[in-house]
């Protein structure tokens, strides 16, 4: 029988560099036809090696700004992967999509090449907000776009928010949540500004530019965020995914419960079996390692068992709860039996809820759970 597969595929493709931003993107387009071979001879080279072994389950090309390429050019990368793998019939496909990149006739051709899900980086509704963040669009240019995209037929709808902006209140962060809500979304990933090195933010706060908002703070957005989606029907299922019954990502899934993924393209990292390994960032270093070996691995490491428990615990935790029985069948754990003790204290101290041995973060729990992990190990 087949295992399931993910696929990632990174576009590397902006527009421009938005502030705060540490992906790996470029946004000169001189490279775009030569990026999309390259991509095809990659995917070749690993449906040669693994096409047996799996079933595709899931594709999701994220960036950079995928929907900044045309529908033809995605759906020439697809298109080669269901020739040269198994893609289940009823495979999720995502698009991460920028507004102000695509419009309805545009999205209609997403649709038609195969996108059935689509990943919107509104970030906020207010024009001050979204000129901080160096966003190309507006408020308007992000409603449009969950309305084309409900109107080219793709219904599975998600969007990103960013909370914690600097000076941002905490009523602010709540119209963007009312705004995200008034639209026919079905699943929200509100984020907190991270301070990543590298980026022009990171310098503008090196500088004394810009005056960040402490965690405190931030910990009583994040509470507020988890209580106004649980009230307004969303089920939380990691730290910053939430969703309308029976709309949970398979694609993020598939990385918290530790299934075997294939990454295509500049920075993809892949994991298959005990092994991970990462591709080049650059685009031509990429690129030369694609021309002349047909992939383009920069690094990759073996995993021990031990660390792959855990991993796996700590994937588990983040997201939709750890189950006894899985472990112990996975791992052949003892891991339940060595932590009795703090975990106890942790249901008992209302961080974990505890049922039948399953122990899932409670929204009190979620808001410190790196704390907790890292306690952990
Ligand atoms: S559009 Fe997205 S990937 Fe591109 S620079 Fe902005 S945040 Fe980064």
């Amino acid at each position: 029988m087949k295992k399931d597969l993910s696929i990632y595929i990174h576009i590397p493709f902006c527009d421009h560099k938005c502030i705060y931003c540490d992906f790996y993107s470029v946004i000169t387009l001189e490279k775009v036809d030569s990026y999309l071979k390259n991509l095809l001879t990659e995917i070749n080279f690993w449906a040669e090696k693994y096409k047996e072994q799996f079933e595709v389950k899931t594709i999701f090309f994220g960036g950079g700004t995928p929907s900044f390429m045309s529908p033809e050019y995605l759906g020439e990368i697809l298109s080669e992967i269901k020739t040269k793998f198994f893609v289940s019939n009823d495979c999720e496909i995502t698009m991460e999509t920028n507004p102000g990149t695509v419009d309805k006739a545009k999205m209609i051709g997403f649709k038609a090449a195969g996108i059935n899900r689509v990943s919107i980086g509104v970030q906020s509704f207010q024009p001050d907000e979204l000129k901080f963040l160096t966003r190309i669009h507006d408020r308007k240019q992000a409603e449009t776009t969950v309305l084309n995209t409900v109107e080219a037929g793709i219904e599975n709808i998600s969007i990103d928010l960013i909370f914690n902006l600097p000076g941002q209140t905490k009523s602010q962060w709540r119209r963007n949540l009312e705004a995200a809500l008034s639209l026919p979304i079905k699943h929200i990933s509100p984020y907190s500004l991270i301070l990543e090195r590298g980026t022009i933010l990171n310098k503008m706060v090196l500088d004394g530019k810009v005056e960040l908002q402490d965690a405190d703070y931030d910990a009583d957005l994040y509470d507020l965020t988890i209580d106004f989606l649980s009230k307004n029907g969303f089920e939380q299922y990691e730290v910053s995914n939430f969703c309308l019954p029976g709309y949970k990502c398979n694609h993020n899934l598939a990385y918290w419960r530790y299934k075997e993924y294939l990454s295509f393209g500049t920075s993809g990292h892949s994991f298959i079996g005990n092994k991970r390994w990462w591709n080049f960032s650059a685009l031509t270093f990429y690129e030369q390692a694609v021309q002349t070996k047909g992939f383009a691995v920069s690094g990759e490491e073996e995993l021990t068992e031990k660390q792959m428990e855990d991993e796996f615990i700590m994937l588990m935790l983040r997201s939709e709860g750890l189950d006894p029985d899985q472990l112990k069948k996975r791992f052949n754990s003892l891991w339940f039996e060595q932590n009795k003790v703090f975990l106890d204290e942790l249901i008992s101290n209302g961080f974990l809820a505890g049922e039948n041995n399953f122990i899932k973060f409670t929204p009190k729990g979620y808001a410190v759970c790196d704390e907790i992990l890292s306690k952990m190990y």
